[in-house]
């Protein structure tokens, strides 16, 4: 079985969506120890896939490091609509935001990486890229251009960092039929929520199924028994119902 983590912030005021940048260091030091990290489609024993969402300033500023200090390997999914080039802010100004008011003001305070941050990571080889859409829309509502969403997304990414992109995290975990179809036709993983496990790299019904690492309760709170049984009962409804 494929386990693929879903997170987004630390250290945010949005604590559903956060875990504190304590907590996230032990949970990868416990990582680190028990497991392997991988990207979308590689296969090693113990392996662990672990993907962050929405490309937030805080992933650079706090996750980058534990990244290079345990020598672990994470795919950011990044909006390309709130990416700028660079930015001469400081940390603390970028960081100064709620929750809230990220999406608002993306162009004057830079509170997502920037295209600057993210060569670097990538260079580092310690982080994939993803795309998550241009403009972080539910791509099941009306009106939304989804070539625009999957694929201009795509390109731009690729135009950027200069490396090929293969996957897509799809913004709020929504889709529908037709959403998967053409998002398959473009990235061969495409990811969604749903607290389930994988079989393989095929993911199930076309998509790649993640557990929730948001508000951790504890370092090893998503590994512990009764968690992981429920992790497999949800796989397998899954695969019947696939
Ligand atoms: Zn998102």
């Amino acid at each position: 079985m494929i386990t693929v983590v879903m997170y987004h912030h630390i250290n945010s005021d949005d604590l559903p969506l956060s875990n504190t940048l304590e907590m996230m260091e032990a949970h990868l030091a416990l990582i680190a120890q028990r497991y392997t990290t991988v990207f979308p489609g590689e296969n090693v024993p113990h392996g662990i896939c672990l993907t962050f969402d929405d490309g937030y300033f805080d992933f650079y500023h706090y996750v980058f490091p534990l990244l290079q200090k345990y020598h672990l390997k994470a795919l950011l999914a990044v909006p390309t609509a709130y990416i700028l080039e660079a930015t001469t802010l400081s940390a603390q100004q970028r960081l100064s935001l709620t929750h809230a008011q990220i999406y608002e003001n993306a162009m004057t305070h830079a509170p997502f990486c920037t295209y600057e941050e993210l060569r670097e990571m990538v260079h580092s080889g310690y982080v994939q890229i993803a795309s998550h859409s241009m403009n972080h829309v539910n791509l099941t509502q009306e009106g939304v251009n989804l070539d625009e969403e999957l694929i201009t997304s795509k390109a731009v990414l690729e135009e950027k960092l200069g490396v090929r992109i293969d996957s897509f995290v799809l913004p709020y975990g929504k889709y529908h039929a037709s959403v998967i179809t053409h998002a398959k036709r473009h990235y061969p993983y495409v990811f969604r929520i749903g607290n389930a496990l994988n079989p393989s790299w095929e993911g199930m019904g076309g998509m790649l199924y993640r557990i929730k690492g948001d508000a951790l309760t504890s370092p090893d709170a998503l590994f512990r028994p009764l968690k992981q049984l429920g992790f497999w009962g949800k796989t397998y409804l899954k695969r019947i119902k696939h």
